[in-house]
């Protein structure tokens, strides 16, 4: 079968490596979808995602499929199940795990690495799905549930002020994950007016560019600041224009090399809470709720649609972070 590889140094690459069979409770799912990830393009600079990256590693964990075949132990799933996958592996042993964060996982590792026609994740990471939702939405639930766990972590107010940075992907899900969270105002901060557009179409109630908000910060109290793009600068401005008991939530994966700093002293007075978000603990079953009940949009999200072979180009066009969601189809089924 072929698999989509980074093996160091930039260089992208499909293998074909052997299929396997089905062991203990693990499941085989012949892959549909899978999403290009912000992570994905991390690995490939050479930087570390959620994990420490030693290529060669096959790229991808947002996938979906139908499973063809299931181990000895497997008791939920059947060949011929349409499912989603969670990709990240929890022993369900550890102290960590024991205390509900199978985040921290100690043996916390990858399954479900999706740029491969077959994955074999253990049946606790795997999600069956409803008839009435399609694959390549399907493949939604990994991005949207780490977003889910940022926005539990925060907890919106209904009516309060929230401002969110960028419109990526996960931006994109992000924006109406707040709309629905009752938000009272929502300002999308984007430097590209198409991207703007978008933020309107998908519930924003106004779209500005950094230097607008700077200005919009003096006039009105914004109760959540959601910083979904990861660079130093806009992390910096986030922290700076949240108001008086704000909650600033920097989920975009910033750069090691490039730690944020900010005025302790202005976040004293404001009383500032600051928060990140590692992963998508509890969260996949109700990122595959939310894309069965249809409220969210994910075609407008969708950039482009490449096979496992066009993915090296994308992953060296640096502007990847510009666009929208590249969905990369395996099988191809819906
Ligand atoms: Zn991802
Ligand atoms: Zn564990």
């Amino acid at each position: 079968m072929k698999a989509g590889y980074y093996v160091g140094d930039y260089t992208y690459e499909v293998r074909d490596i052997p299929e396997n069979e089905p062991v203990e409770d693990q499941v085989k799912i012949r892959v549909a979808w899978c999403g290009l990830c912000g992570t994905d393009v991390h690995k490939f600079q050479g930087k570390n995602g959620a994990s420490v990256v030693v290529p060669p590693i096959i790229l991808g964990h947002e996938c979906s499929g139908i499973v063809t075949a299931v181990g000895p132990e497997c008791k939920y799933f059947k060949p011929g199940d349409r499912v989603a996958c969670d990709p990240s592996y929890g022993c369900g042993k550890c102290s960590w795990c024991q205390q509900g964060f199978p985040n921290f996982c100690i043996e916390r590792h990858g399954v479900a690495k999706g740029f491969s026609e077959y994955v074999y994740p253990p049946e606790q990471n795997v999600y069956p799905i409803a008839d009435s939702l399609d694959l390549e939405t399907a493949a939604f639930t990994e991005p949207l549930s780490c977003a889910i766990h940022g926005l539990d972590l925060i907890q919106i107010q209904s009516g309060k002020t929230v401002v969110m940075y960028g419109m990526g992907a996960i931006g994109s899900l992000m924006l109406q994950l707040i709309k629905y969270s009752g938000a009272g105002e929502i300002i999308v901060v984007e430097r590209e007016a198409e991207k703007r557009e978008l933020a309107l179409k998908l519930g924003a109630s106004l779209a500005v560019t950094d230097q607008e908000i700077e200005a919009l910060s003096k006039e009105l109290n914004i109760d959540y600041v959601v910083e979904c793009i990861g660079l130093k600068q806009t992390m910096e401005q986030a922290i700076k224009i949240a108001g008086k008991n704000g909650k600033v939530l920097l989920f975009g994966l910033g750069d090691p090399e490039e730690p944020v700093s900010f005025n302790q002293f202005e976040a004293y007075t404001k009383e500032l809470s600051i928060y990140t978000s590692f992963l998508n603990p509890h969260t996949s079953e109700r990122a595959v709720k939310l894309l069965e009940s249809g409220l969210l949009d994910t075609k407008s999200i969708i950039s482009a649609e490449l096979s496992l072979e066009e993915i090296g180009s994308e992953l060296r066009a640096l502007e990847y972070s510009r666009k929208g969601k590249v969905m990369v189809y395996l099988s191809k089924e819906h």
